[in-house]
């Protein structure tokens, strides 16, 4: 029950009322028994650094952040973990009280480590004889882009409709990761350049949002040809979690991989970071699925 006690949490985003993280979240406080609660929070870009204000003035204790904001709200911080400095984008916020009653903003990214902790537990391992090809080059692409050089992969390639802007990604993530050995590739995306690369890389990831609801027909991956058996498909979409690019791939024995559990692993990070309890996360998997009509 919500009362003068209830701790706030939330979601800035601009558009926020499709998120699963309301009903994720609320279900773990519940069970953890926490008098807690986290609500949507549609934040218009040029409100961005007044909702930040608002947030800190009511004494929110964290709040997750969705597109358009990852990249804009790092200025706004009072700090980011080297994590989230290297990857130039933040999803959690942890508003920290000091001693001298101020209030320090530090902004975290779990998004990386929720998409190595999901290929994890299907069971996915993949090292430096492996290449992966990334379809888009925003905020899930330059998460994913790093994780895969964290683990040392031969080769990536980012194929964005935008090829400029996979330049930069790759760019940038170069610049920061100058120790990392994988090779990255920037490149247009064509269905010609998908289908040659895929016949040679270990994964495939959509980082796009191509196959979301309502557009369940449309998929990254052309008509013309089969999905190579030998590759895993990660479509970081959710919803649907079978998107036609996963029916593509499991007509032809590929391994298909759908996005609800990094949504799951990124938010039970999240809940971590701002309770300092162990998330319960099947209860958060069943609430999602629960939303989705599962
Ligand atoms: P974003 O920063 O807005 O980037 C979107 C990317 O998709 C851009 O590279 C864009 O290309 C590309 N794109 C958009 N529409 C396209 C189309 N019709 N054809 C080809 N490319 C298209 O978004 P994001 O944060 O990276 O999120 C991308 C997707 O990942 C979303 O569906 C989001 O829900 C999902 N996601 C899932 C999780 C999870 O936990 N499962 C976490 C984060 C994100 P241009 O640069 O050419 O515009």
């Amino acid at each position: 029950m919500i009362d003068g006690r209830t701790q706030l949490t939330g979601l800035i985003g601009w558009p926020v009322e499709h998120s699963l993280s309301p009903a994720m979240q609320n279900a773990a406080f519940s069970e953890a028994g926490l008098n807690w609660c986290y609500v949507p929070l549609p934040t218009p870009p040029e409100k961005l650094e007044d909702a930040l204000r608002g947030l800190v003035a009511l004494g929110f204790r964290g709040v997750n952040v969705t597109i358009p904001h990852k990249q804009a709200v790092i200025p706004l911080l009072d700090s980011v973990s080297p994590n989230a400095r290297a990857l130039g984008a933040v999803n959690t916020i942890f508003f920290q009280r000091t001693a001298d009653g101020k209030t320090h903003m530090y902004g975290e990214n779990t998004d990386e480590e929720g998409f190595i902790d999901a290929l994890h537990r299907v069971g996915v391992h993949f090292g430096s004889s492996d290449s992966a090809i990334i379809v888009g080059a925003g905020g899930a692409a330059r998460a994913v882009l790093s994780s895969l050089m964290k683990m040392n992969l031969k080769e990536v390639y980012v194929l964005n409709r935008n090829e400029e802007r996979a330049r930069l990604l790759v760019q940038e993530l170069t610049a920061a990761q100058d120790t990392a050995t994988t090779e990255v590739h920037a490149l247009a995306l064509s269905d010609d350049a998908l289908v040659e690369l895929a016949q040679t890389a270990s994964l495939l990831v959509n980082a796009t949002p191509v196959g979301t609801m309502p557009n369940v027909d449309k998929s990254v991956w052309p008509d013309k040809a089969p999905v190579p058996g030998h590759l895993v498909v990660f479509d970081l979409v959710y919803n649907p979690r079978s998107t036609r690019l996963l029916q593509q791939a499991r007509a032809s024995l590929a391994r298909g991989v759908d996005g609800l559990e990094m949504l799951v692993q990124q938010g039970a990070l999240a809940f971590e970071f701002w309770t300092g309890k162990p998330a319960p996360v099947q209860t958060m998997r069943a609430a999602c699925l629960e939303r989705l009509g599962r």
